[in-house]
């Protein structure tokens, strides 16, 4: 078993990254070569700006490329909390932008040619318990009336054409929802920022940064410096560098995944018939989807932690296992080909967060939920660092610190036991 991520074993490495350290100026200094940074630094490189990349570790090397591989719309929250708490044409608001994101995958996928896969698929989400179907259909009505007819109700009985387990109780499809290969969506993001200009430096952790006045900053890596006219910190649940404000605002949560050896195209097509995303309703949530070749990527939260390393990835990925069999008790004699994680950069509601402080401006938090927004925020952040700041769906969330925290997540343990609690009682 390869104890890593399966997106960046079978994908090609970026192969044009610059050598060395940033030197000179540049106009916009991107921080962080994920979705949100390559996409932001390919926005800005079309637009004829002078841009540099500054990757701590590879492209794609963290969150973008050790993910679930989904690009679901919607919310990872009830859309009836949302317009409880936001009103109806600001969750609506908020909704469209997740639908906008998996939209905007689509067309850089298309416009550059990235091979990587996109395919349509649809979300199927699984009701665990009876009374979670009920919820479902309430939300799945109120959805189709509002914001989203392209959703949709499976009863039970018709649970069969979806997916081959007897675990669940009905469920419902997101249809606009789709899926991709994140390693090779990530590489052929960053060959797409070099070919239109930019410049990527991988292994350059921001160490030091220094105002020099507005927006302007010298950038400090072990390798070199740099001046820029704006600074974009795409730096997801980064512990390393000057960013310690962001530390005390994003949670780095533990999510790991397993895939399977490649299956026989008989065995798929009986238990997931139509090759939907798939998740269930716990909040140790479970969820799969298949790959190009035939496996089984099965991931979730498995447990409340902060730590993604070899023996962190082993142990949440035996309780994977015995989740996916738990789905499929055929695969008992599966073999398990890889097992990782990744942090999830979470912010205590669960929604991104994106703007500018003193001088310098963000975009990150999507809290599990960021493969097509973070490619949507690179493309809007391109957008507010042109002044268009009214394009920012995020632009007038407040965002305190969270009390007591200061970078190490204490709490995890408490949140877990108290999630398990809720999935025992319903
Ligand atoms: C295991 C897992 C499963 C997930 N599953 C899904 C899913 O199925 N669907 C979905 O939509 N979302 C999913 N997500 C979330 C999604 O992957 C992220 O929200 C998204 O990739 C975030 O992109 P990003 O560019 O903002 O951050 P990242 O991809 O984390 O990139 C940040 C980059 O910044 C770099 N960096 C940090 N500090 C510095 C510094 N000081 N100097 C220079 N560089 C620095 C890091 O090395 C990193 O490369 C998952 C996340 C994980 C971890």
């Amino acid at each position: 078993m390869k104890m890593m991520s399966y997106w960046l074993d079978t994908a090609k490495p970026f192969a044009s990254a610059a050598s060395g350290g940033p030197q000179g100026t540049a106009d916009v200094a991107v921080i962080g070569a994920g979705f949100t940074g390559l996409c932001a630094a390919l926005a800005l490189a079309k637009k004829g700006a002078k841009v540099v990349v500054l990757e701590a570790d590879r492209v794609a090397g963290a969150a973008s490329g050790r993910n679930g591989g989904m690009c679901n719309n919607g919310f990872a929250q009830d859309y009836g909390g949302m317009v409880e708490r936001f009103g109806i044409e600001r969750a609506n608001m908020f909704y469209r932008a997740f639908d906008a994101g998996v939209d905007k995958v689509e067309s850089i996928v298309a416009e550059e040619g990235i091979d990587c896969h996109f395919g349509r698929i649809g979300k199927l989400k699984l009701a665990a318990k009876p009374e979670h179907f009920d919820k479902i259909k309430r939300s799945q009505e109120l959805l189709a009336r509002n914001v989203d007819p392209e959703t949709q109700l499976v009863m039970p009985a018709d649970l069969p054409s979806e997916i081959g387990s007897d675990r669940f109780y009905g469920g419902m499809i997101y249809g606009k929802s789709a899926n991709m290969h994140m390693g090779m969506y990530g590489q052929g993001l960053a060959e797409a920022v070099v070919r239109h200009g930019g410049i990527v430096h991988e292994h350059n952790p921001l160490i030091g940064m220094r105002r020099v006045s507005g927006t302007s900053h010298e950038l400090t890596t072990p390798h070199g410096s740099i001046i820029a006219n704006q600074v974009l910190l795409a730096t997801g649940t980064s512990r390393v560098g000057p960013l310690g404000w962001f530390r005390r605002r994003i949670v780095p949560v533990g999510a790991y995944l397993i895939a399977t050896e490649p299956l026989p195209v008989e065995l798929l097509d009986r238990l997931t018939p139509r090759r939907r995303n798939t998740v269930d309703t716990r909040n140790f949530v479970s969820y799969f989807r298949t790959t190009p070749d035939n496996r089984i990527l099965f991931g979730g939260r498995a447990r409340f932690s902060s730590r993604s390393d070899p023996a962190a990835d082993a142990k949440s990925g035996a309780i994977l296992r015995q989740s996916m069999l738990n789905f499929f008790p055929e695969l008992v004699d599966t073999r398990i080909d890889y097992c990782w994680g990744g942090m999830v950069d979470m912010t205590s509601d669960r929604l991104p967060r994106a703007g500018e402080r003193d001088g310098v401006f963000y975009s990150m938090g999507y809290s599990g939920h960021g493969t097509h927004m973070a490619t949507y925020m690179g493309g809007v952040m391109a957008e507010v660092l042109d002044g268009k700041v009214d394009l920012n769906p995020w632009r007038d969330f407040d965002w305190p610190a969270i009390p007591g925290y200061f970078g190490t997540p204490w709490f995890l343990p408490f949140v877990g036991a108290y999630y398990r609690y809720r999935d025992m009682v319903g």
